[in-house]
Formats: C-alpha cells, sequence, structure tokens
C-alpha cells in the first residue's frame, strides 16, 4: 500500500490518552490509513475517549510531530507511545526520525510503537531490516495486534490487505522478541463469531517468545450492542 498524501493536518498529531496517564501519543497516519480493515475498529469510541480528532488530511513531517512533541514532553513523561487510528509504520522513516531525536534529547523517555505487525510485508519495505532499524533507532517496546489465534479468523476479522498476514504478523512478533524489544501482544474478545480462549492465545504467545505478563485481551463492545459509547 502506498502511503496516502495530501496537503493539510486538520486532527491532533500528538494527544494525550485519559487511561493511560502522563504519556504521550503521536499519531503519524492520515484518513486512518491501514493495511487492515479490522471489524472492530472503532474510530470515534477512541476519539471520544481522548476527546480528540485524529483524521490528519495528510501525513505529518517529523518536524511537526518533534514541535509538538517538545511543548508536550515535560520531565514526568515516561513514554511516547505511536499510536493513532491507523498503522504508524506505514511512515516508517518520519517514524524513526522521531524516535531517534527525541533519545537524543529526552534520553529519559522510552519509546513504544502500537502496530498491527505489517511492517515486513509492506512492499515499500522488502529490502529493509524493519525491525533492527526500529532497534537502532531507539525504539524500546512493541506492542503487536495479533487478534486471533487461525489463519482464517485472523483473515476474517482483521480483513488483511496482505496474503499470509497472519504468519507475517508472529515473524515479526518473532523478531522483535529476538532483537530485545520488549515485546507484547494483544488479542481481542467479544467479536461474534471469533473463538478466543486465553490459554490457547497464551500459549501462542509464549511460543513466540512473548511473556504472559506481556499478553494483552482487550474486550470488544460494538457501538450498537452497548447502546452508544
Ligand atoms: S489494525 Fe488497528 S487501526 Fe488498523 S483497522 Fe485494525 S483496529 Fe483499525
Amino acid at each position: 500500500m502506498n502511503p496516502p498524501r495530501a496537503s493539510n493536518a486538520a486532527g491532533k498529531i500528538v494527544y494525550s490518552h485519559p487511561a493511560r496517564g502522563k504519556s504521550v501519543y503521536v499519531n503519524l497516519t492520515p484518513r486512518y490509513a491501514c493495511t487492515n480493515k479490522c471489524v472492530f475498529c472503532d474510530k470515534l469510541a477512541l476519539e471520544q475517549l481522548v476527546d480528540a480528532n485524529l483524521s490528519l488530511e495528510r501525513a505529518p513531517k517529523a518536524s511537526e510531530v518533534l514541535r509538538e512533541l517538545r511543548e508536550m514532553i515535560t520531565r514526568k513523561t515516561p513514554w511516547i507511545v505511536f499510536c493513532g487510528i491507523g498503522e504508524p509504520t506505514l511512515y516508517l522513516n518520519s517514524l524513526l526520525e522521531i524516535t531517534r531525536t527525541v533519545k537524543k534529547d529526552f534520553p529519559r523517555v522510552r519509546v513504544r510503537v502500537d502496530t498491527n505487525g505489517h511492517a515486513k510485508l509492506m512492499p515499500q519495505n522488502k529490502k529493509r531490516d524493519v525491525v533492527g532499524e526500529l532497534k537502532q533507532a531507539g525504539v524500546d517496546a512493541v506492542s503487536v495486534s495479533l487478534n486471533a489465534l487461525t489463519p482464517a479468523d485472523y483473515k476474517r476479522v482483521c480483513r488483511p490487505q496482505f496474503k499470509n498476514a497472519f504468519a507475517g504478523v508472529q515473524e515479526f512478533v518473532r523478531e522483535c522478541v529476538n532483537k530485545g524489544l520488549k515485546t507484547r501482544v494483544s488479542f481481542v474478545k467479544g467479536v461474534r463469531g471469533l473463538k478466543m480462549g486465553r490459554n490457547e492465545a497464551v500459549a501462542l504467545a509464549r511460543k513466540l517468545g512473548v511473556e504472559k505478563k506481556n499478553v494483552l485481551f482487550r474486550e470488544y463492545i460494538s457501538r450498537k450492542e452497548f447502546g452508544g459509547i
């Protein structure tokens, strides 16, 4: 997928998340660009939760992100987290440049990337050592949405644009663990028809080298079923 281009950013680039303490969040992706189309992707719910419009019209330049980060980062900021609605590794070069600068200017602040784990599958990255580059730039941790237990379920609930995406995500997770990134994986629960056993999910994560304490489960509640979030 080629990252979309546009001219003006309208939504928030840097934001905070009321449920996640003093960490600072970075939104890199315009128009919610993603290589998945998850059936449970609820843009409105997240925007309401963080009280921000996260729909950007264009990808922000690294310099713009850094300018905003410098205003937001304080002595109490523990993490900056690349996480908008959309896939931040579509903008890998910006992500790396921002990370390098943050680690240089704020060495105490840790950096995490919340990702669908498709970066190595993207055609533009085929010849790159994506995980090695993340590590070298100073990324401390990744949180990878694994979501399902089988390729068929992954295809059905995440609707990825790449073939063999489930295997690709697992390979990404394994490599992150092997290269020393703190790695956590998340699974989704509550999606109609999706089998999600806690023990099976932990066993899959363990097989990939992820520690049990770093396996997360997210409860999906559709707005329809919930009566509006
Ligand atoms: S991977 Fe995340 S951003 Fe992409 S469609 Fe799924 S829930 Fe939405």
